[in-house]
């Protein structure tokens, strides 16, 4: 893989070129490709942003959002514009395998294929060009590194300051991470600085939900959230039926993770669903309870050390029976903690 930086000296030369991300893009994901999106457009590529899958409704308001693709729907268009494409860049995943049925379409695709990531172990022979940097907050806060770096400052307009303001902000988890240096800091000033309003941006993204979401984490926290107090673990399992009597939508269970782990004393917090096709975790750790690992051993997943998910074709029983075999197998790492 070559460093990123090779590509700022052919940026002037219009391309074909796609843009895409990990399946259930959430706003790093959304956020960090169309900013690359306003930004690339300026040169006068053409340019087609698709996303594996559906996403929540939360992103929709974001500038250039409506003309994404969505792969499974729009497959035809989605398949031309890949097979047709000179430069396919891999925006906050870095393992094909996270694109779903999309994989084998871009592994087949003749485009030179760039990664842009901070997630860990990246998959890096199938990328030309490229930037993995785990220390980094967010794919957005790379995306802006590129654009500064590409010495093209001047081409972030309000479109850009507002989905790389998204994206910061919420893999931040709102600025609360180790990951938020002062690099981030100062990136969020600049935004300001160039006219950015912040505000609308934390309302569409969090203020924008329907009543039965409330009504399903009432329910979920209630009745499906068991605690080991003896692992320091919370598990939140939630079967198929929930998702069905609650309408529970794209988005609706981002952040359910978050309940558990702020349990006093909780290091380990994780949320297995029943989607149907396959069985969907996610896990969130306090310290140095290492989830990127975690999930890759058990779950077929990964991520960053402390967040990560993974998915299982196993039933939802198998899923959680393996789930407490594994926090038996981390007793040492996890029972560190005393009440
Ligand atoms: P979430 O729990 O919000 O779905 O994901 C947490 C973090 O782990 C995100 O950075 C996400 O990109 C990553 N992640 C989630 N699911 C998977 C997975 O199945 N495989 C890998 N490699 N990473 C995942
Ligand atoms: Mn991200």
């Amino acid at each position: 893989m070559q460093p990123i930086q090779n590509i700022f000296p052919l940026l002037a030369q219009p391309k074909n070129i796609v843009i895409t991300t990990h399946q259930k893009p959430d706003a790093d994901a959304m956020g960090s490709s169309l900013a690359l999106y306003h930004f690339l457009n300026q040169f006068g590529h053409h340019i087609t942003v698709i996303s594996p899958t559906n996403w929540a409704a939360f992103l929709n308001w974001m500038p250039g959002c409506k003309q994404v693709l969505d792969f499974e729907i729009q497959t035809a268009k989605a398949t031309e514009a890949i097979n047709t494409a000179d430069w396919i860049f891999c925006l906050d995943f870095n393992t094909m395998m996270r694109t779903k049925r999309m994989e084998e379409k871009l592994l087949a695709a003749t485009a030179e294929k760039i990664l842009i990531d901070h997630h860990r172990e990246p998959q890096m022979d199938v990328f030309t060009y490229g930037i993995s940097d785990t220390g980094k907050s967010s794919t957005a806060e790379m995306i802006y590194d590129f654009i500064i770096g590409s010495d093209h400052a001047d081409k972030i307009n309000e479109a850009i300051s507002e989905c790389l303001y998204a994206g910061v902000m919420t893999d931040t988890g709102s600025f609360r991470f180790p990951s938020t240096k002062a690099s981030v800091h100062k990136m969020v000033a600049h935004l300001k600085d160039l006219g950015l309003q912040h505000s609308p941006v934390h309302e569409e993204l969090f203020d924008n939900f329907l009543e039965n979401r409330f009504r399903f984490i009432g329910h979920v926290l209630l009745n499906r959230m068991e605690v080991f107090y003896e692992y320091n673990t919370a598990l939140i399992v939630i079967p198929q039926a929930d998702l069905i009597k609650y309408d529970v939508r794209t988005g609706d269970t981002e952040g359910l993770v978050n309940y558990p782990l702020s349990i006093k004393g909780i290091k380990l917090a994780a949320v297995i669903i029943d989607r149907g096709e396959e069985r969907k975790s996610s896990f969130r750790s306090k310290g140095d309870f290492d989830v990127n690992s975690f999930a890759r051993k058990y779950f077929n997943g990964g991520g960053h050390f402390n967040a990560a998910g993974g998915f299982n074709k196993e039933p939802l029983e198998e899923v959680v029976t393996k789930f407490k075999a594994a926090i038996k197998e981390n007793t040492t790492q996890l029972s560190s903690y005393k009440f």
